[in-house]
């Protein structure tokens, strides 16, 4: 046998078992935990969006709300301007009247920075500037022609009633940028004339920090970064204040909409409202919409014109939109697969092993059969349940089962005859417990029974194993038939007489005894008769040795048709016979001694044409309480000497008491 058939058996790795287990349920964990994560995810992307988009109309809303406000203060001042011009006072110059009165609007207010009134020519006529907090008239003096501005001359083609409304941006002083930034929002509107035409022009400068700080820190609350945009892209607020008024400040100029977002910047310039996602994150976006808005409330009621686009824009950076890992959850995943890996491996581990016995086991099947195949004895394994688990040619033939028939059934339903099934059966429970059992213990000889009904004599020599846990039993059985007739032939050879076939000496002894022993339990009577043929000698002298043989096998016939069924005759000697006759006392025996006696006389051999008469005397003997076999037998011995010495061809009776015969006894 090569060492190889002992290497580990390809297929019964336990790392092939373990992967093909652990694969499939990996991919289901790991499947479900991603398809948790997304859902998640989807669902945090989907509350940021609706929020988003909330929170940026609402910032538009309160944005267009507060334009208002101050649109409503510009036409409030215009009219209380023309009020103040229609009507001139006689004690106190108009131009108090409107000093005092734009003086305690700033004061009111509190949020603008300039409060003026220009004259149709551009000259600002009333200012007060509000420096620290406090309101400050400006004299005189220092009052300057605004003719040039914008905001003048936009503010002047407009009907009384209505407001100009700058774009954002930050105050210029004497042609340079005011430092600290103060970023402005003008609001001017026409004063009605009573004589028609314009009377000249309102003008408020809006702080415009607070607005902006407003919208910046409401995305901060929001997880978003919050902008408010401007016509060309411009920052005007920013979560990063260094890149806003990029329009203004040479070293921001790079610090626009197009140029940092600008796939962002394309939609939203083309749009008023809407939601997207770029590479840099999710935008919502709404236009600032203040003509509409007080063009909707109706005419009489004063509305702005804006000279510029805004945007209210939020921007959700794209990992925010991620959701944050979460390790408690990615550990518990973890930790499943981990225990799934342990369980997994320990389920492979107990599989191969499996799989390998297995595998030797079939090896081992096979060579158990190729053995015993060539075997000439029925070899047969049975597990603890009396099942046939192996089967061999020799089985097949001696049973007359096939392989096929006899796998798996009860094997001593099948080979026990039905008498001795029971017992069988209980000492195959006892053998699956214990593995033990009366059957073990060296050969044994019991009946065995074909297919066929059939029985034989059968010798058994089996061996228990235990394999797996369950104990199992293998056994050869070998039909015995023709040894039990050769033993029984040589008990009868060793038992009777060659010539005649009646018991021999030793044989008749035996008997003898036991129907001694018998009569002595009983207290039955019981004789004996011996017999020897008279001048036997003659009768070979004169016919020849055969002839003799054939007068001794005559003899024997006549004797055993004489005699019943229950007595006992043997050959003890050469023509001496004996005959022990059960339940026969003194006169029984007489009598029976007598008609063998007549029977012989009366019989005769053929040999060469002549008739061979011969005769036999009888010696006859009645058993007595306590007497022995060898006792009766001398008894008998000494009766047939009488009869001999009587003259042979009779029959004499001992005579208890007698003493013993002399040395002549057998002659
Ligand atoms: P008696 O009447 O006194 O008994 O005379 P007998 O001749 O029968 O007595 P003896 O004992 O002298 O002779 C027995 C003879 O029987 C001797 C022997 O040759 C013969 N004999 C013994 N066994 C056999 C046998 O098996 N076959 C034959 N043919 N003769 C036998
Ligand atoms: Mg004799
Ligand atoms: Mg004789």
């Amino acid at each position: 046998m090569k060492r190889d058939s002992y290497k580990p058996l390809s297929g019964t790795s336990p790392l092939v078992y373990f992967l093909k287990l652990y694969i499939p349920m990996f991919i289901v964990v790991v499947g479900v935990a991603v398809t948790a994560a997304m859902l998640l995810q989807e669902r945090h992307v989907r509350e940021i969006q609706q929020s988003q988009k909330l929170h940026v109309l609402l910032e538009r809303e309160v944005l267009e709300a507060e334009i208002l406000a101050h649109v409503s203060d510009a036409v409030y001042l215009a009219d209380l301007t023309a009020l103040a011009l229609a009507n001139p006072a006689a004690k106190v110059s108009t131009e108090k009247i409107l000093q005092g009165a734009y003086y305690f609007f700033s004061r009111s207010q509190g949020i603008y920075d300039q409060v003026r009134f220009l004259s149709p020519e551009g000259q600002e006529l009333v200012r007060v500037n509000r420096n620290s907090r406090k309101p400050v008239l400006v004299p005189a003096s220092k009052l300057q022609n605004k003719a040039e501005r914008y905001y003048f001359t936009e503010g002047m083609k407009l009907k009384p009633g209505e407001v100009y409304i700058s774009p954002f941006d930050l105050n210029v002083e004497h042609g340079k940028v005011e430092r600290p930034l103060k970023p402005t929002l003008r609001f001017s509107s026409p004063v009605q004339d009573p004589r028609g035409g314009r009377a000249g022009l309102v003008v408020l400068n809006l702080l415009g920090a607070r607005v902006l700080d407003r919208l910046r820190r409401m995305g901060q609350s929001t997880g978003s970064q919050n902008y408010l945009i401007n016509r060309e892209g411009w920052w005007l607020a920013s979560p990063t204040p260094e890149m806003e008024w990029g329009f203004q400040l040479a070293e921001r100029s790079g610090a626009n909409m197009g140029v940092v977002f600008p796939q962002a910047w394309q939609d939203i310039a083309s749009h008023t409202g809407g939601q997207f996602f770029t590479p840099n994150g999710l935008f919502t976006f709404q236009m600032v919409r203040v003509l509409n808005q007080a063009g909707e409330l109706g005419s009489d009621l004063p509305h702005g014109k804006l000279d510029d686009l805004w945007w209210v824009v939020s921007r959700v950076p794209p990992e925010t939109l991620v959701l944050p890992w979460r390790l408690p959850q990615i550990g518990l995943v973890l930790a499943l697969l981990a225990l799934l890996a342990l369980l997994a491996w320990f389920v492979a581990v107990a599989r191969s092993r499996r799989a390998r016995a297995e595998k030797q086991m079939q090896d081992e099947q096979k060579r158990l059969e190729a053995v015993s195949n060539a075997s000439q004895e029925a070899i047969a394994i049975v597990d603890s349940q009396d099942r046939v688990q192996f089967w061999n040619r020799a089985a097949e033939s001696l049973f007359g089962y096939t392989r096929q028939e006899a796998m798996g059934r009860s094997l001593h339903e099948m080979v026990t005859s039905p008498e001795v099934r029971p017992k069988a059966m209980e000492g195959m429970a006892l053998f699956a417990q214990a593995g033990q059992g009366p059957v073990l213990e060296g050969l044994r000889q019991l009946m065995a029974q074909r297919k066929d009904g059939s029985s034989f004599p059968a010798e058994i020599a089996v061996s228990a194993f235990r394999m797996d846990g369950h104990w199992f039993a293998g056994g050869n059985v070998r039909d015995i038939s023709d040894r039990k007739q050769y033993e029984r032939e040589l008990k009868r050879l060793a038992n009777t007489d060659g010539l005649t076939g009646v018991s021999n000496r030793r044989r008749f002894l035996e008997l003898a005894e036991q129907e001694i022993v018998r009569a002595g339990r009983y207290g039955r009577p019981l004789s004996l008769l011996m017999l020897d043929l008279d001048h036997f000698k003659a009768v070979n002298d004169t016919h020849g040795h055969e002839v003799g043989d054939q007068v001794l096998k005559s003899f024997v016939q006549v004797c055993l048709s004489v005699l019943r069924q229950v007595d006992i005759f043997g050959r003890v000697g050469g023509e001496e016979f004996m005959a022990m006759l059960p339940e026969t006392d003194q006169e029984g025996a007489l009598g029976g001694a007598e008609r063998l006696r007549a029977a012989v006389a009366g019989a005769a051999v053929k040999a060469g044409g002549v008739e061979v008469k011969y005769t036999v005397s009888i010696g006859a003997a009645v058993w007595r309480e306590g007497m022995g076999l060898e006792e009766l037998m001398n008894l008998s011995d000494q009766a047939l000497y009488q009869a001999k010495e009587a003259g042979r061809d009779q029959v004499a009776l001992a005579q208890e008491g007698t003493p013993p015969p002399g040395s002549g006894e057998n002659s």
